[in-house]
């Protein structure tokens, strides 16, 4: 058991795929902490907790026993440890999926081919569920690592592994077969965290901050200058600019134009903005947007 110093934890991955995203999803919900890989605590100094950086395979447990109070961690590994936590908002980073991957020439076509076969893998709670929610009967090989080389060591017949482009399949002579599960990175808390009153509050104003900076992913923030009798149309060409902002400018007859836009629509709209007169166009990041 850790020490503890009766300030409320958030644990996410030391050192890996998750770090990163994790440190940035906390920064952006304007928590202040000086993150190091190699010191276990991190003290927010403007929020009333403290980050706890540990390997990600211990996130469930220590958040199901209350080491820390709220956890960042990847849906495969959280099913994976059947841990019992509270999962509180999927987060949009960590995407990787769960696959079954068999050998080029295998004569594995669908689901039910499965049946009398050795699927070596890290994820044995995971593969069993599938298998019985699919009603196959495969002999499980529980492997702790090097997964891909299983099928060539003759150790299984095809294998069920985390799979983010299936490249890594491909050198190993295998092809991805089917998906087992999709997962992203997921933000849970301890139970008798959530009911307690006062870790509750902090909680609900963490959860407040998370939505509002996942609200704002992918949205800029335009400012534009326009002709006043330009509006309707700029309003017409440009469905997202549903009900800007517009304010007269000293200039008679013109007028200044805010708007949010998505990220992936922006140049579009740049383009269409010009061409029906808009000038002086800046576009700004959003940090959070509160509802
Ligand atoms: P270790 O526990 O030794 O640090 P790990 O494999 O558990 O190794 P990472 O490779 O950093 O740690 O993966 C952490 C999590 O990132 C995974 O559990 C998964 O949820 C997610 N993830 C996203 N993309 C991938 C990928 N391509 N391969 C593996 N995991 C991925
Ligand atoms: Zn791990």
């Amino acid at each position: 058991m850790l020490a503890t110093n009766g300030r409320m934890k958030i644990a996410i991955q030391r050192n890996g795929r998750l770090t990163e995203d994790s440190v940035a999803l906390l920064r952006a919900c304007g928590l202040s902490f000086e993150f190091q890989k190699q010191s276990l605590y991190s003290p927010c100094s403007n929020f009333d907790l403290d980050v706890l950086a540990i390997r990600d395979d211990d996130i469930p447990e220590y958040v199901q026993d209350g080491v820390a109070d709220l956890g960042i961690i990847g849906e495969n590994v959280l099913l994976e440890r059947s841990a019992r936590v509270h999962q509180l908002v999927p987060l949009g980073f960590g995407g990787c999926k769960l696959m079954i991957s068999v050998p080029q020439r295998s004569a594995v076509r669908k689901i039910s081919d499965l049946n009398g076969l050795r699927i070596g893998t890290t994820y044995p709670t995971i593969l069993k569920s599938f298998l019985k929610d699919h009603k196959v009967r495969s002999e499980i090989v529980e492997l702790s690592g090097s997964v891909e080389l299983a099928p060539s060591l003759n150790v299984a017949d095809v294998i069920c592994d985390i799979v983010s482009t299936g490249t890594t399949a491909k050198m190993y002579g295998l092809r991805t077969f089917c998906t087992v599960l999709e997962s992203q990175a997921v933000l849970v808390a301890n139970l008798a965290s959530m009911r307690d009153k006062k870790k509750r509050a902090i909680i609900d104003r963490l959860m407040i901050r998370v939505q509002g900076s996942q609200e704002a992913g992918g949205k800029r923030y335009l400012m534009m200058n326009a002709p006043a009798n330009s509006v309707a149309r700029l309003k017409r060409v440009i469905p997202s600019l549903k009900s800007p902002t517009v304010v007269p400018l000293a200039e008679t007859g013109m007028v200044a134009i805010h708007s949010v836009v998505a990220e992936d629509v922006f140049w579009d709209v740049m383009e269409k903005l010009k061409k029906a007169g808009a000038s002086d166009i800046i576009v700004v990041p959003i940090e959070t947007i509160i509802r």
